[in-house]
């Protein structure tokens, strides 16, 4: 029997859930997670809002084939538009049909747990280190391994066990308004707990998963009390509430109602992109010490996949170069594999040293971090 009429008879068995289940479900996610609040929301969409929830989307694993083989379908909480191009060009070069359902991580990872088996996901696409990690322990991802992965992702941006992948980078860093502020002025992540800072720091929330994965790289890096030390400066030195995505943050500093505050890189890009002259800078926190914070977009294969062959085949050729090159120029991310071009944009911001952590320990720390936070008043 080929592949293809195996894939024909267990797509008979397939079943879509009914929505019922799938909003049932959301409320025992939303009681499980109850003591690691993470937000889930990766507000990709933030600045374009166009993400679609799919939580209503049906799809039939229909192990359709096309010319190349498989259908691979993706639950992706990255931004539509963003990824649309690069899984375009993989269908135009292999063949491969490729189902995109997209929503938020949360409602995904719900989604998966409550189709178990019958999922007719073969791969998590999402952001976030701490999100991947989440999924793996959920038993929601199973291991691969890939000697092109391997060569292309380096180690440290790569789950130890292969259940995940880091397909694309991201600096969390500090911006600033350089009407307000000189650059020499800074420094590093924790300095932004110093009280010279007092009524001019805007932070996103602590349900953020970005500052969740943030907070964990510290605690490795000044450990547990200092840390904590950190986080209470920071919420001292608020100048107003925190918010809830990066984009509004880097507005606000725009707008003078702050005048430092912390992002991921790629808000900061599409912001320029949008205003070529948007009045902010960014500064590459923790170049005398640690690096600065970095993280991943990236993907793992759904352990209930018919497909898992083409879900990693797919993630193979996300890391080639061209699809690097894509990531880099479409959505102003860094490349994950060594000796890919970056964008032009990014290149004008200069080379900076990253933090060497490994990304999975930001799973790991997670659920203390989010506790720290709590405890030190960081809503
Ligand atoms: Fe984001």
């Amino acid at each position: 029997m080929s592949l293809t009429a195996i894939s024909a008879n267990l797509s008979s068995t397939k079943l879509t859930l009914p929505v019922a289940v799938f909003g049932m479900m959301l409320g025992l996610a939303g009681c499980n997670n109850a003591s690691t609040p993470t937000e889930n929301v990766d507000a990709e969409s933030a600045t374009t809002g166009t993400e679609q929830s799919s939580t209503e989307q049906e799809v039939a694993k229909d192990g359709a084939t096309g010319a190349g083989g498989q259908t691979v379908t993706i639950y992706s909480s990255r931004n539509e538009q963003l990824i649309k191009p690069l899984l375009d060009r993989y269908t135009e070069q292999t063949g491969v049909k490729i189902e995109l359902v997209t929503d938020k991580t949360g409602p995904l990872m719900a989604r998966l747990q409550a189709e178990g088996k019958n999922t007719p996901a073969d791969m998590l696409l999402t952001v976030d280190a701490g999100n991947l990690w989440q999924a793996a322990e959920q038993g929601l991802l199973q291991p691969v391994a890939s000697s092109v992965l391997e060569k292309n992702v380096p180690a440290k941006y790569r789950d130890p066990k292969g259940m995940w992948t880091g397909l694309s980078l991201r600096a969390r860093t500090i911006f600033y308004d350089p009407s307000k502020v000189d650059a020499a002025q800074l420094s590093t992540y924790a300095d932004l707990a110093d009280p010279k800072w007092k009524g001019k720091l805007c932070l996103r929330s602590s349900k953020a998963v970005y500052n969740q994965s943030l907070v964990a790289s510290m605690m490795e890096n000044l450990g547990e009390e200092k840390t904590e030390q950190v986080i209470r400066g920071w919420v001292d030195n608020l100048a107003t509430d925190v918010f809830s995505d990066d984009t509004n943050m880097l507005e606000a500093i725009a707008a003078g109602q702050c005048e430092v505050g912390i992002a991921n890189s790629y808000y900061y890009g599409r912001l320029l992109d949008e205003k070529p002259n948007f009045p902010v800078k960014i500064f590459w926190a923790n170049q005398g010490t640690t690096g600065t914070h970095v993280n991943i977009s990236g993907a793992g294969v759904i352990t209930g996949s018919d497909n898992p062959d083409g879900a990693l085949k797919l993630m193979e050729w996300l890391s080639s170069d061209e699809a690097q090159g894509l990531y880099a120029s479409s959505d102003k991310e860094y490349p994950v594999k060594d000796g890919v071009d970056e964008s032009e944009m990014l290149r004008s911001w200069g080379p900076f040293k990253q933090d060497s952590i490994s990304v999975q320990k930001f799973g790991e720390l997670q659920t203390k971090a989010i506790q720290m936070m709590d405890k030190a008043g960081y809503k």
